[in-house]
């Protein structure tokens, strides 16, 4: 399988192909569940999730399918300044698997799989947001992305992190009053 198969797959796909024998695969396939999964049905989840999947059986190396088998998928940003346009984003590591073959100054860059940016232009064709993995976090509360790697220097972190959660500013207590309140309560019961 090529890219130029895997674009003719996904024209070849309709855009109803909504049905729940398809949604119950999709739960079947690993991390998400069919309700979860049943409330993306208004962005190009199913579609993205049958590429990842396409690729993954396509790609020639086991890291190459280790790599596309890390993609994750997130429906929105807590990073201000940031919005996903279709409601879906891709984290990933996007890099062929390639090798060094000769000596250099006369060495070429051999590429053995390249799936993982194969699935990336194809997630990118189809409107989802792509980010690289390692830059990015999840919110341990509203599963919501922050950026975790410095853009520029007048950048700040839009989180927090303690007791092993990441949080982005909408769920850290500094953000809430109430449970501010509470924190002091269980301070003054201390004393
Ligand atoms: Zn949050």
């Amino acid at each position: 399988m090529n890219i130029d198969l895997l674009r003719q797959l996904l024209d070849s796909l309709h855009e109803d192909i909504d049905d729940t024998l398809t949604w119950n695969a999709l739960a079947d396939w690993g991390e998400d569940n069919g309700q979860w999964a049943a409330g993306k049905r208004d962005t190009p989840y199913l579609k993205a999730r049958l590429l990842k999947e396409a690729c993954k059986i396509a790609a020639p190396t086991a890291d190459g399918r280790e790599l596309i088998g890390w993609v994750e998928f997130h429906w929105e940003y807590a990073e201000p300044g940031y919005s996903s346009k279709n409601g879906l984003i891709a984290t990933g590591r996007w890099n062929d698997i390639s090798h060094d073959e000769g000596v250099f100054p006369n060495h070429k860059r051999i590429v053995d799989d390249a799936y993982p940016s194969i699935l990336c232009i194809l997630l990118n064709d189809l409107g989802v947001d792509i980010e690289w993995a390692d830059e990015w976090s999840c919110c341990s509360e509203c599963g919501r992305l922050v950026r975790t790697s410095p853009t520029d220097w007048h950048w700040t972190p839009s989180y927090e992190v303690g007791d092993g959660e990441l949080l982005c500013l909408d769920c850290a207590p500094q953000a809430n009053p109430e449970q501010i309140e509470h924190m002091a309560d269980e301070l003054g019961e201390g004393d």
